[in-house]
């Protein structure tokens, strides 16, 4: 049987440089991301904010760690110290939340902003319209504690493999308009995050620059 490292290799090897790979760890116990980090890896991927502070209590400090699933605003406060990139950004009311905490813990947060690109409606994220009002506010130019670097979605969990594509093209697309129109000046807005164990070879060639990636790496996880 293949190791961790192993399956960490394989899946980095098929990607082109310039794609940033997200070990997502979630449901896999410290000592299996300890193998990735042992490997050379560093970006680790948590959906759930407690089994996150439970893995950065045990783990090497120089981890980057990821919050790639929904975040309530509560919980932000937990993480603001040190998270590395907040793929999750659904709300305004949410984004407030980090800059205020960012703000306490002196410090800037990057963070994507999520859109709803899949036909599922329990998933989470903005429309455009919705973003690019929130983009052109003065709340928004008022909050210097987050920097926006890109944004984030998720396909629908379907066979079709069509569907899918035509969702990241879409993904795709909200990322040009934005950088056109709202982060002209900003080099920063550069993060395309899509594309999972199941899909990441189709997004990665729709324009994914970062892949969230878990099973094929980690093993299948027990249902949630
Ligand atoms: C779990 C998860 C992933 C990784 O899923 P795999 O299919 O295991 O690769 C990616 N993104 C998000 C938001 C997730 O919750």
């Amino acid at each position: 049987m293949k190791g961790i490292a192993e399956h960490l290799m394989s899946v980095k090897d098929t990607l082109p440089d310039g794609v940033t790979l997200v070990a997502v760890s979630k449901t896999h116990p410290a000592r299996s991301v300890l193998e990735a980090y042992m490997a050379g890896h560093r970006d680790f991927g948590e959906n759930r904010v407690q089994e996150l502070l439970e893995k950065y209590d045990a783990l090497p400090k120089d981890i980057r760690w990821h919050l790639i699933g929904h975040l309530q605003r509560n919980k932000v406060k937990a993480i603001a110290a040190f998270v590395h990139l907040i793929h999750s950004i659904d709300s305004e009311r949410l984004l407030e939340e980090v800059n205020q905490q960012a703000m306490k813990c002196e410090r800037v947060i990057d963070v994507l902003l999520q859109f709803h690109v899949a036909r599922e409606e329990t998933k989470h994220g903005f429309s455009l319209e919705e973003a690019e009002e929130m983009l052109r506010s003065s709340r928004f130019s008022a909050m210097r504690n987050i920097r926006v670097v890109g944004v984030m979605g998720m396909a629908t969990f379907t066979d079709d493999g069509q569907q899918v594509r035509s969702e990241f093209a879409r993904l795709r697309s909200i990322f040009h308009h934005l950088k056109v129109h709202c982060f002209q000046e900003n080099a920063h807005f550069t993060v395309l995050s899509m594309g999972m164990s199941g899909d990441y070879g189709m997004a990665i060639g729709e324009g994914s620059t970062m892949v969230r990636v878990g099973s094929a790496i980690f093993g299948h996880r027990a249902a949630v």
